[in-house]
């Protein structure tokens, strides 16, 4: 089995974690190490991880090159099977995992083995979707032409994720990438590298020949950057925030990159009066609270007809306050710890904003440091009444467990409302009127959209992407990653002439 600890352990124990270069495992080359600690309790190292630079980055980019032109021409059939492998052997060490994902992201354990199971999904996606037709055939004006276009992968694709979603996201960017011939750099949020190096060694264990994958750990500046700024490296597809993909636009697009982003949301769940009240409060909570509200599809507008506002608000807020807040690791436990203690001074701060802003706390807004939570990065489920949709709440992701409410006269006015900011990432409509239900399909900006469920619902085989400033036009998983994965090549075979002349 690869193993992904290294050698340059220095403290005899196992938890230190190298880079996955060229088809082995290597320390950074300074011997630097960063810390990832479990964010429920500061006192629990979750392991040390390769503090890489520019130098790894360039020998992951070196090796995922020598190995594009190998692994394009390899059958399609053989890149499924190693996917698929590569699914089973997840799915068998999935409990474990999905523990780990718990222990150094903060969301509940069911949650952690859910998304682990997730990723498992989306191998066995991938596995079969590179088995699929992946051209045209048309006719031609010559009728012995044989004219048709065939997907070519990108070549070396640098992968980029997140940490609130630190395996399924991952698999659903590297899954793609490979199963349509592309060769991989992937640099992991800093703040969750062992699911991530988790997947790839699934992944090496599978079978892929040495660097078709390669993992560089490390910060923004010192791996992201210059792996996004490396020309060989034909397509960067990322997911974080707003502020970096603004960037990324410019340093990929500059250099004739191809560029996929997957952004920050702003989520609405319009209400209305003829709603089953209890199952939207029930969604809304879902949306709004699970993985601590850390989610880009996270409900984190409510916006409710007037004439239910106040009931809704009054059962939102008793079922957000009834929530259980602890460590993700207990069964019992419904909400974990934001990510770090950053993310709480941050919310916090965005709390104290709304609240001068005008709007009506109604539940939570306080740290928790009690009750074995002294170590973790814990904050209340909040919830706010009477938010103005222009304030800072109304306008921007807090990411983390903050919901407000909004007023509104009727669905034109929601409508309105849900679409006056710069996201447009998944919404929600609750209501029994099958009419409504039609015109907010058709008029909502959102590039995912329910009718009677949560915002943040969102399965792997479908398209998933956001509209506006959520995304940047293109769509991940299910048929439509091999759009961004590939390009298109037009093919026209003649017959060579009847009679032969080689003098
Ligand atoms: P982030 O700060 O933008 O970081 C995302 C990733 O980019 C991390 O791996 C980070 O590395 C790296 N990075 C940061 N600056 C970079 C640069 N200049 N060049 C290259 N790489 C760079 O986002 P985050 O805080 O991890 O994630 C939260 C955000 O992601 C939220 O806005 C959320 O809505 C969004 N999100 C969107 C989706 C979606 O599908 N639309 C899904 C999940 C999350 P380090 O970790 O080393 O800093």
């Amino acid at each position: 089995m690869a193993q992904a600890t290294t050698a340059t352990s220095r403290d005899g124990t196992d938890n230190h974690f190298a880079n996955y270069i060229g088809g082995s495992w290597r320390a950074a080359s300074s011997g630097g190490t960063f810390e990832n600690r479990n964010p429920a309790n500061s006192d629990d190292l979750v392991g040390r991880f390769a503090a890489s630079g520019a130098e790894e980055t360039r020998a992951a980019v070196d090796a995922a090159a020598e190995a594009a032109a190998g692994w394009q021409r390899i059958s399609a059939i053989a890149r499924a099977n190693i996917l698929h492998k590569a699914a089973n052997l997840l799915e068998a060490r999935a409990q474990e995992i999905g523990r780990e994902l718990t222990r150094e992201e903060g969301k509940t354990l069911k949650e952690g083995i859910g998304e682990t199971g997730r990723a498992v999904q989306i191998l066995r996606y991938y596995a079969g979707e590179a088995q699929q037709p992946s051209g045209e055939h048309y006719p031609s004006m010559n009728p012995r032409t044989l004219l048709y276009t065939v997907r070519d992968p990108l070549g070396v694709v640098g992968i980029i994720t997140p940490w609130n979603f630190p395996i399924a996201i991952p698999a659903w960017k590297i899954a793609p990438a490979l199963a349509f011939g592309n060769t991989v750099v992937f640099k992991p949020a800093s703040l969750t590298p062992l699911s991530a190096l988790r997947l790839v060694e699934v992944l090496a264990e599978a079978g892929l020949p040495p660097g078709v994958l390669n993992l560089v750990t490390g910060s923004a500046a010192d791996v992201g950057d210059p792996l996004v700024r490396d020309e060989r490296v034909a397509g960067i597809s990322f997911t974080g925030s707003n502020a970096v993909g603004a960037s990324l636009r410019i340093t990929v697009a500059e250099r004739g990159g191809k560029l996929q982003l997957e952004l920050g949301g702003k989520n609405p769940a319009i209400v209305l009066a003829d709603a089953d009240l209890d199952h939207a409060v029930a969604q809304v909570i879902a949306g709004s609270m699970m993985s601590t509200g850390q989610k880009c599809t996270a409900t984190s507008r409510a916006i409710v007809e007037r004439a239910v506002a106040d009931r809704f608000t009054e059962r939102l807020s008793a079922a957000a306050s009834a929530l259980k807040v602890g460590d993700p690791l207990r069964d019992e436990t419904q909400m974990g710890p934001l990510i770090n203690a950053e993310a709480v001074e941050r919310v916090s701060g965005d709390v104290d904003r709304a609240k001068s802003d005008g709007a009506q706390l109604v539940a939570g807004g306080t740290r928790l440091a009690d009750n074995g939570r002294e170590k973790g990065a814990f904050l209340a489920p909040t919830v706010f009444a009477e938010v103005d949709p222009d304030s800072h709440l109304g306008q921007e992701e807090l990411f983390g467990p903050v919901v407000g409410v909004i007023p509104v006269d009727d669905i034109e006015q929601g409508l309105a409302v849900a679409n006056q900011v710069r996201f447009g990432l998944s919404a929600s409509l609750f209501t029994r009127d099958l009419a409504k239900a039609l015109d907010f399909v058709q008029q909502i900006q959102a590039g995912v959209v329910h009718v009677n469920s949560e915002t943040a619902g969102a399965e792997p085989h479908v398209p998933f992407g956001g509209m506006k400033g959520s995304s940047s036009y293109s769509r991940e998983q299910g048929k439509a990653a091999r759009e961004f994965f590939t390009q298109s090549k037009t093919v026209y075979i003649d017959p060579p002439p009847a009679s032969v002349s080689n003098n």
